[in-house]
């Protein structure tokens, strides 16, 4: 009895197995042909300048429609890239794909200060890296700090050699580097020493309980008060509510994302809501807000 059952439960856990290694396969194969034929695509979620209240840039985010699979999510092919070695190329596609995107955007006059664009550990190990960079920023007309790469704490568990020799480059051609998800890792507070970061983004978590869980307050103020005794921006993602941006701005943050402004949107509808928001100016309404 216990014999057949032990079989039975074997068999299913390797059917099971099957078919998530067979998906895997199918995934990993529409990815490298999604990747070769272009077919990713940049959405933009803008940040604001919490003191003026103006835009202060836009995060670029990947996002793949697969004609049979539907939505895949980044959280799913962002990793499946990194296993099945397509990370580099990615990274080199999101970084042209970006800097093109503001390029245009700046010669037809649209008011875009800064992209920022994420990368994974890997991306770091490639010492041509930061000179790809420059190349693709003056092909764009575009100057370092128009270019803000987020970076995890991940980095620093890596102990590829040529990743600090790569993130000190990018920091000194000018280009900004960003501690995204801050607060959410392992890693001790050592590597805000090692790492050359300009900006802080505090993860969402903190900002999900910030109106009812003092802690969250508490901490959230915490990163604020260590991103800027080392002279960084700090910026909160993940901004919802207007209780959660009020208690941000009281503190002191300099830069907002989240929901509340926008979502993630294709490069057209971001172009829309700019215009909207300037409109929003401009209009004798606002002056009562
Ligand atoms: P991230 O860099 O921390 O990006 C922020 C994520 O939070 C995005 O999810 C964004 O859509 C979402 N988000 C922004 N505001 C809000 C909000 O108010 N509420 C909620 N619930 N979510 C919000 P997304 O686009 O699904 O990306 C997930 C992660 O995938 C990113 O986290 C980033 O780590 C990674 N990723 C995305 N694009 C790229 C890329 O081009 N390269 C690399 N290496 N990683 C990427
Ligand atoms: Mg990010
Ligand atoms: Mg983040
Ligand atoms: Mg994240």
């Amino acid at each position: 009895q216990a014999k057949t059952q032990g079989r039975g439960r074997f068999s299913f856990f390797s059917n099971e197995m099957n078919v998530v290694a067979q998906e895997r396969l199918a995934l990993e194969a529409a990815l490298r042909e999604a990747l070769a034929h272009n077919q990713l695509m940049l959405h933009y979620q803008p940040q604001i300048d919490m003191k003026t209240e103006q835009i202060y840039g836009v995060e670029a985010l990947a996002r793949w429609y697969h004609p049979v699979f539907g939505e895949i999510s980044p959280a799913r092919f962002i990793p499946l890239a990194e296993e099945c070695g397509l990370i580099g190329e990615l990274g080199h596609w999101a970084l042209h794909e970006a800097c093109k995107q503001l390029g245009d955007w700046r010669k037809r006059g649209l008011n875009v200060p800064m992209v920022s664009v994420n990368l994974s550990p890997t991306n770091f190990h490639n010492l041509h890296l930061p000179q790809m960079i420059m190349n693709t920023l003056a092909e764009n007309s575009l100057s370092p700090k128009d270019l803000t790469l987020e970076i995890t704490e991940n980095v620093l568990l890596d102990t590829n050699p040529s990743t600090m020799k790569t993130l000190l480059e990018i920091h000194e051609n000018g280009s900004r580097l960003s501690m995204d998800d801050f607060g959410s890792g392992y890693s001790s507070l050592n590597y805000l020493r090692k790492l050359p970061v300009s900006e802080l983004k505090l993860d969402k978590s903190f900002v999900d309980d910030i109106e009812h869980d003092e802690a969250s307050k508490a901490l959230s103020y915490a990163a604020l008060c260590i991103g800027e005794s080392l002279q960084l921006t700090v910026i909160a993602e993940g901004i919802e509510k207007d209780g959660q941006y009020s208690i941000l701005q009281k503190q002191g943050y300099h830069a907002a994302q989240g929901f509340l402004f926008s979502k993630p949107l294709p490069p057209a509808s971001l172009e829309a809501w700019l215009v909207e928001q300037k409109n929003k100016e401009t209009t004798p309404q606002s002056i009562a807000v």
